[in-house]
């Protein structure tokens, strides 16, 4: 595996795996990677030939007061997960070689960016689009994983990429969870102890949701209030928003009568967590 700073020796990596015949397959993360971010490499190597996996936390996705300067770095043990999960790549850039002196243009990614994480992270999304869309102009891949955990951030890019006619394919894949059902995030490692043990009941009021949802239950004034009873348990847990949408518009809905995200952000401490399960009145169920 080769690890590459800059965006000219990307470019010639990728241009030679590509000669080769090698289809091409890109990761963006901000790394601390963890399982999930394995899951999502290792599908790129199962379909692609070539796996591009970048490591960036990236300054213009943080607000002011964010956790930016804390979020935890470690490229050594990043680089062993990467090359472990399969990639062939992992581009590592410097905030310089993304942002370089005058840096100036966003991308502006309108109403979805403005519900859910986005009311109370203005400029998050815009900070993320921005990131994405010159990452994928650096490695110009045939195929883009992303995880349903940051389902709001998929959605948003997925939109991104059809709007600006990006050529590249995108797979969403699904949550991976610690076994009590916790999200995996590189920020639950900011929680204590026993933090951690109220973590759980962000998964378990979605899936309490979930389970109603399965038992035919399509109003969503119910099905919150199930999750809500859960996350009642735990006075440390404060929500920022509990939320059903259309998992496509992210319009409000008061039924479950399309694919529908319910979506969650709490805080638990200084910690701040999101969460999110989809429920398909086609199947009748729902998917963690
Ligand atoms: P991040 O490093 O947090 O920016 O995440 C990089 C990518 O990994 C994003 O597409 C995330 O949605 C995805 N991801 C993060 N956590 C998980 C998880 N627990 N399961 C699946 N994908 C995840």
């Amino acid at each position: 595996m080769e690890l590459k700073e800059s965006k000219q020796e990307v470019r010639e990596s990728v241009a030679r795996a590509r000669a080769a015949g090698k289809t091409i397959g890109f990761v963006p993360t901000m790394g601390a990677l963890h399982d999930g971010h394995k899951s999502l490499i290792a599908a790129s190597a199962a379909d692609c030939r070539y796996t591009v996996v970048s490591i960036f936390v990236n300054p213009t996705q943080f607000g002011p007061g964010e956790d930016f300067e804390r979020y935890p770095r470690g490229l050594g043990r990043d680089l062993r997960a990467a090359e472990d999960a399969g990639a062939d790549l992992v581009f590592a850039p410097s905030v310089e070689e993304i942002y370089p002196l005058g840096f100036t243009t966003f991308l502006e990614v309108g109403e979805l960016g403005e519900v859910l994480c986005g009311a109370s992270r203005p400029g998050h999304f815009r900070g993320v689009a921005t990131v994405v869309a010159k990452l994928l102009n650096i490695v110009r891949p045939d195929g883009l994983y992303l995880g349903r955990k940051d389902a709001q951030q998929a959605i948003i890019l997925t939109r991104m990429i059809r709007d600006l006619d990006f050529d590249v394919e995108v797979r969403v894949l699904p949550t991976v969870r610690e076994p009590d059902g916790l999200a995996m995030s590189s920020r639950n490692r900011y929680l204590s102890a026993r933090q951690r043990t109220s973590a759980s009941l962000l998964s378990a009021a979605l899936s309490s949701a979930g389970e109603l949802f399965e038992g035919k239950e399509r109003d969503v004034k119910r099905l919150l209030a199930a999750a809500r009873n859960v996350l009642g348990q735990e006075k440390e847990l404060v929500v920022e928003y509990l939320e059903a949408r259309d998992a496509e518009s992210l319009a409000e809905v008061s039924r479950v009568e399309c694919k529908t995200l319910l979506a969650l952000a709490a805080r638990i401490g200084e910690t701040r967590l999101i969460d999110n399960v989809l429920l398909d009145p086609e199947t009748g169920s729902f998917d963690e």
